[in-house]
């Protein structure tokens, strides 16, 4: 499908149908959840802009300048050319647009840093998790409050690609290519803000060049994103009314039954093909979870929690939960993430989890603690003993060391009950903790504060916006009471599971 639209790099990523709907539904405003994401992009270039330098240091070349461009501005192209012109060293909200690829596009840099070659340097802020710390690895980075002034230096970092993030770069490079100032190289802002990591922007010619000219679809496919798109409306009853495969396998999961013609759900289920079948007409029947087994199980211990951890993007854990079969154990901290207050939630937690522990073996009773899906707490379990390990609270807790953190999470007192249920359940729309929670009779208080909006209310919850303080106190409440049923639900789907999960269909016949 051919539409001269202009593109911009995040329409080059995920679903490309969104770009024609933008077309077709150009007063279709955003949906809630990408207002607050557009929120949170605007507080973090914010965040940037007050700390790159505005003047040089004593001990800096004399020859700075500093320029900040509206970019919503009409004449916002025309300036940002003026200020390269006049050799500005740092150009904020520039832009650019041009033609490559047989299509229109916009670049749109959050930073220009002019190099001492006299080129220039696009840098993007990123809400991605741009880079995670690896021992040995070398990757020049430049602190954010040095950039236009200082010279780069390396960290053992190793870097995370998000494709979004190289084609804003790579469009900027291009666009600096067509005036001669291309430097070769962009920078990288990501949830840590005072770093930028330098990058190739010769890495993502090649890539963006294939997005540009790739043809636009002209039909929706459902993707994970469809789920927060405002253009379901619209996508979501062509899809039913076309019985798209999409609708059961999102995104290219559908690919291989494509290739054999299968279009539909209906089709897949007529073509009897053994556990794809049997799913699509378990989501025909609105069957949400199907049993692989004879007999469902799960072990049981004298001793049991249930534990969910809430953690703010990359910046910490602010929440562990625990749930003891009765009461629930919230260790919080609204105070800064990265800071004493974390260590010391994370030390009280540690301290209380290893004396029930403790208790346990002492009185001979068998113990194991419980999470739903490890990814999450495994990481800030091992993240926090290496940010803080050896730190004592006020109160005389220890973070533990990143050594017996290693020890308790590969013990068989820490089980993953998503594992247990992916071994013996099998469900049309995946098995997270949300769907198989409510086979087993579990509903939340909170219906809606899942991935984004919990961003979004955290930030209430920590002071992060003008929120007054009736909001915040219902934010923290809403928080606690979401991780709390997070907790509980774990330990209902365990005991489900170990009477078999009744009611749970055979996969087969
Ligand atoms: S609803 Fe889904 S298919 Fe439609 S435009 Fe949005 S993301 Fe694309």
């Amino acid at each position: 499908m051919e539409l001269d639209i202009e593109l911009q790099p995040s329409d080059l990523v995920g679903c490309r149908y969104r770009v024609v709907q933008r077309y077709r539904f150009a007063g279709q405003s955003p949906t809630e959840a990408a207002l607050r994401r557009i929120e949170r992009a605007e507080a973090g270039k914010s965040r940037v802009l007050a700390l790159l330098p505005t003047a040089p240091e004593p001990w800096d070349p004399p020859r700075f300048s500093r320029v900040h461009i509206d970019s919503d501005d009409e004449n916002a192209e025309l300036e940002t050319l003026e200020a390269l012109a006049a050799q500005t060293t740092i150009i904020t909200g520039a832009v650019f647009t041009g033609v490559s690829d047989g299509r229109r596009w916009r670049a749109t840099p959050d930073v220009l840093v002019r190099d001492g070659d006299g080129r220039y340097l696009p840098v993007i802020v990123s809400n991605h998790r741009i880079a995670r710390p690896e021992e040995g690895r070398k990757q020049p980075l430049i602190a954010t409050a040095r950039l236009g002034l200082g010279a780069p230096s390396t960290g053992a970092y190793r870097l995370r690609h998000h494709a979004v993030d190289g084609y804003r770069l790579g469009l900027s490079a291009r666009a600096l290519a067509g005036f001669g100032l291309d430097s070769g190289r962009g920078a990288a802002i990501g949830q840590d803000r005072e770093l930028a990591f330098l990058v190739d922007t010769g890495h993502y010619q090649a890539a963006l060049s294939t997005a540009l000219a790739a043809s636009l679809p002209d039909r929706p496919r459902r993707l994970k994103e469809c789920g927060e798109c405002r253009f379901w409306f619209d996508c979501g009853p062509r899809l039913t009314a076309a019985d798209d495969i999409s609708l059961l396998f999102p995104g290219d999961r559908a690919e291989r039954y494509r290739l054999r013609g299968i279009d539909t759900v209906g089709e897949l289920i007529d073509a009897d093909l053994g556990e794809a079948s049997a799913l699509a007409a378990a989501w025909r029947a609105r069957i949400p979870v199907l049993r692989r087994v004879e007999r469902v199980s799960a072990p049981r211990f004298d001793v049991e929690i249930d534990i969910d951890v809430e953690a703010y993007l990359d910046q910490g854990a602010y929440l562990w939960g625990a749930f003891d079969g009765r009461d629930y154990h919230p260790f919080v901290t609204w105070g800064g993430l990265g800071t004493a207050a974390e260590a010391d939630t994370f030390a009280g937690f540690w301290a209380w989890l290893c004396s029930v522990r403790d208790d346990a073996h002492a009185r001979g009773l068998s113990f194991a603690a419980f999470c739903y899906a490890r990814h999450g707490e495994n990481h800030w379990l091992s993240s926090s003993a290496r940010r803080f390990g050896g730190h004592v609270s006020p109160e005389g807790h220890r973070v533990p060391s990143e050594a017996e953190i290693a020890a308790f999470i590969s013990s068989d007192e820490w089980v993953d009950v998503f594992a247990a249920v992916r071994a013996q359940l099998i469900g049309p729309r995946g098995l997270g903790l949300k769907t198989v929670a409510p086979q087993a009779g579990f509903t939340w208080a909170e219906t809606e504060l899942d991935g984004e909006a919990s961003v979004d209310m955290y930030r209430i919850a920590a002071g992060h916006t003008d929120a007054d303080p009736a909001a915040v106190a219902e934010a923290r409440r809403r928080l606690l009471s979401y991780n709390g049923d997070d907790c509980r639900a774990t330990s209902v789907v365990r005991a489900w599971l170990a009477v078999g999960a009744p009611g749970t269909p055979p996969l087969m016949g």
